[in-house]
């Protein structure tokens, strides 16, 4: 501890030494060069550091900075001691030269431990040949995303999480009518106020955003134009970049603008024309009701008298005067059928309320009106369990049933016992009902055509009828908001469909 303490003490104290000339037997020359070498390995050694430290402050290099400066520190430490092996040619400071030297040694040992340290991340650095390869590289990709960039058919425009425009492609600079250089650097709102946008919602590679809001694109010459974008986040080792696909989509506004007002002017046209067929179809309807109604006074006057003609006359005069005298009684028979079938044609649903019906109820009825009907032609009637409607005319809807009841037994298959199936099952608002038999069928081209008013497809020395009961069924259909239509083979049977809506409202109808 003593000779630590005196050591410090004479640190600068030489007087315990001759000078180094003194010592042995030095020449001039060999004196001088050991000097001249010495201070030329000094001032090397004290230049390198200096060299390093402006290395350092010009490559902004962090990872190895605490290893330049320790290594700069060993250099200078290196350089000291041959400036004291030097200076102890005329100042022996052999202490002094000790501590430097002991500095030194430590100074060495650490950076060698350092050096050791980081070898692994040094091995690990990428040559320079490694850098320019991987420049080469980068350049061929960008320019193949330049060259896909351009090839794309809608204009894109590529930014930054500021919103500052990177990269535009051709189809962009000729949509907006800036030069790319006009472009590069500005922000997107100059194109299209996209900012609005949340940079959060691009972060998750992948996550494609199409851009709901109506948006104006502006070109350079103040004009505007709708837009559709869609956004997509580009990932790159300098961070973030989005990229927004954008389509001129004035064309696609004009033509639905165009078929916005077409279906208008259509939307009007229809309420018009169907305004017009209802008036016409009321007046017509009105015609029937007033022509029939009237009509069954003078019909009744002249039958009577015609019937009164035979009955008092009959075998009075001759033969044909009987037979045209028949066939004025039969005519007039027939008219008066017609002109009921007429009236009540147009009486459907006038004025009559909508009510909770039972259609088993109604089946039921319309079973024992046609009691005898149904037991002279022997026929099978199965009638499923049928649903009770919340609202419905009940006299119409049996009109209805009767009528296509009554048409499967009329329309039967010569020799065959006809089989009738009637059910109901329940469809999107709507019962659907079926009345089936395996009667005579009809061919398809006439399936439209018997729902029209006095359509018939026999003559009547075949099938007697008006050929009115399926335009008053159709009618009925209607009244209860629904349809009616067939499917029907020749030879085979029919199936006879309608519709009655679940909810039926009233029709605004004046009885008449
Ligand atoms: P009508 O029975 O008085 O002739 P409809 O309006 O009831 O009048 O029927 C129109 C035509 O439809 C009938 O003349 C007939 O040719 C055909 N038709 C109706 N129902 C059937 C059926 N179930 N099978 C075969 N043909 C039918």
């Amino acid at each position: 501890m003593k000779q630590v303490a005196e050591f410090f003490r004479k640190l600068f104290d030489y007087s315990d030494w001759p000078p180094r000339w003194h010592c042995g037997k030095w020449s001039e020359f060999h004196g001088w060069l050991y000097i001249v070498s010495d201070l030329m390995v000094w001032s090397a050694y004290f230049a390198i550091p200096f060299i390093i430290i402006r290395y350092i402050s010009k490559k902004h290099d962090a990872r190895f900075i605490r290893l330049y400066f320790l290594f700069a520190g060993f250099i200078l430490a290196c350089g000291a001691t041959h400036f004291f092996d030097a200076v102890t040619f005329w100042y022996p400071v052999y202490r002094l030269n000790a501590l430097v030297r002991a500095i030194t040694g430590i100074l060495s040992w650490t950076t060698v431990i350092c050096i050791i340290r980081v070898l692994p991340l040094a091995n690990n650095l990428r040559t320079s040949a490694d850098l320019e390869a991987e420049v080469e590289q980068r350049k061929k990709a960008e320019e193949k995303f330049r060259n896909l960039l351009e090839l794309a058919p809608d204009s894109i425009v590529i930014m930054n999480e500021e919103w500052g425009i990177q990269l535009v492609n051709a189809q962009a600079v000729s949509l907006f009518g800036y030069t790319r250089s006009e472009m590069i650097g500005k922000r997107v709102r100059m194109l299209m106020p996209l900012d609005f946008v949340d940079v959060k919602l691009l972060q998750t590679p992948g996550n494609r955003i199409t851009v709901r809001e109506e948006l104006m694109g502006t070109r350079k010459d103040g004009t505007q134009f709708p837009v559709e974008i869609s956004l997509a986040p580009l990932v790159t080792e300098e961070g973030l970049l989005m990229a927004a696909v954008i389509r001129d989509i004035s064309e696609k506004k004009l033509m639905e603008k165009a078929i916005r007002e077409a279906n208008i002017t259509l939307e009007k046209k229809v309420q018009q024309r169907t305004a017009e067929l209802e008036r016409k179809n009321k007046e017509l309807e009105q015609f029937a009701y007033v022509a029939s109604h009237d009509l069954q006074e003078p019909l009744q006057t002249t039958s009577g008298f015609v019937q009164l003609l035979r009955k008092q006359y009959q075998g009075q005069l001759d033969e044909r005067a009987d037979q045209y005298i028949d066939y004025v009684v039969q005519a007039s028979g027939r008219m008066k059928t017609l002109i009921k079938d007429l009236l009540d044609y147009s009486r459907i649903g006038r004025g009559n309320q909508s009510h909770q019906v039972d259609c088993n109820a109604i089946i039921k009825e319309v079973l024992a009106d046609l009691h005898t009907m149904i037991a002279d032609n022997d026929v099978l009637i199965n009638a499923g369990q049928l649903p009770v409607l919340s609202s419905a005319y009940p006299t119409e809807l049996k009109s209805l049933f009767q009528n296509l009841v009554i048409n499967s037994i009329k329309f039967r298959k010569p020799g065959i016992r006809p089989v009738l199936h009637i059910e109901a099952f329940q469809t999107n608002g709507y019962w659907q009902f079926s009345v089936h038999d395996n009667g005579i069928g009809i061919e398809e081209q006439y399936q439209d055509k018997i729902f029209i008013i006095f359509q018939r497809l026999h003559t009547r020395s075949k099938y007697e009828g008006s050929g009115i009961g399926l335009a008053h069924c159709k009618k009925i259909a209607e009244l209860h908001g629904g349809k009616i239509w067939v499917q029907s083979e020749p030879g085979v049977g029919s199936t006879f469909y309608f519709t009655i809506a679940e909810v039926v409202s009233d029709p605004v109808v004046k009885s008449l």
